[in-house]
């Protein structure tokens, strides 16, 4: 895992699934722990942004819905309740760490259209440049259709990729890429490092996650392969226990790695 050890920049993801419970309430306890051991992290001189998930899962528990809402408008509308929250909270447990944050709402666009891939470059170098931490979710109150990522683990690659991160690490609620389906078979294990992105691998991953995110295994892949193609290596691990963070950045192995294509000189 040496490919993760000199890490100057990290972006982090983390889904609705690891920061929520069932309920679609936050996890206080785990997202303060993740504020903790990023700001840690910060301190000690690593440069980091989060790509979070949330804001309809969020926006879903705190309007007392019952389920996700199906229509557009509907999603809209948790996502700018959800948003207001997630953002709260991070706010609040990153400045009792002594860091200031600042959120960014992209949509597809601004990463495809090049005028716009620069001026939100140049937003991420100035926060790095006044050590604030970037905090970045799909502006889902107005990225409908044509415009929408869908996921944020691709969201994910996208900034791991526009701020030339060292390293994409992939927060999720399972330990990485089995050979298997854990859940359905008792033979299965962790692959710890892929190599190149396969037909192979990719057929692997099974379909979407659980009922709050929108994520699974496959667009993880799938953001897994962009980040390589940029010369990123990218890790997919557990998110329970964000001091994982740690021992993965000390060179341990963590869940699983995905090399990159072509070594970054840092
Ligand atoms: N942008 C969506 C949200 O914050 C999440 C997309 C995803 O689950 O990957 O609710």
């Amino acid at each position: 895992m040496s490919d993760l050890k000199n890490a100057k920049r990290i972006v982090v993801k983390v889904g609705t699934s690891t920061l929520t419970y069932d309920t679609g309430k936050i996890n206080i306890r785990r997202m303060s722990k993740l504020a903790q051991v990023l700001s840690d992290l910060k301190n000690s001189g690593t440069e980091v942004a989060l790509v979070t998930s949330g804001a309809i899962g969020v926006g879903v528990g705190k309007l007392g819905l019952k389920e996700r809402p199906k229509d557009t408008p509907g999603r809209q509308a948790a996502a700018t309740v959800g948003q207001c929250e997630l953002m709260f909270l991070y706010d609040k447990f990153f400045g009792e760490y002594g860091n200031i944050t600042g959120q960014l709402l992209v949509t597809k666009d601004d990463f495809e259209d090049e005028e716009r891939h620069k001026n939100l470059h140049n937003a991420f170098m100035k926060l790095f440049e006044y050590g604030a931490l970037p905090i970045v979710n799909e502006n889902d109150s107005v990225a409908v259709d044509e415009i929408v990522f869908g996921d944020n683990d691709s969201l994910s690659a996208h900034v791991a990729e526009i701020v030339g991160a060292d390293a994409l690490i992939i927060l999720s609620d399972i330990d990485g890429l089995f050979s298997a389906n854990p859940a359905e078979d008792e033979n299965a294990v962790l692959i710890r490092c892929v190599e190149s992105i396969t037909d192979d691998i990719l057929a692997l991953a099974g379909g979407s996650g659980t009922s709050r995110g929108t994520g699974g295994m496959i667009t993880k892949l799938h953001a897994a392969k962009i980040a390589a193609e940029s010369g990123i290596p990218t890790v997919v691990m557990n998110g329970a226990d964000p001091e994982d963070i740690y021992k993965l950045l000390d060179g341990r192995q963590i869940g699983t790695l995905f090399k990159a294509k072509r070594r970054q000189s840092t």
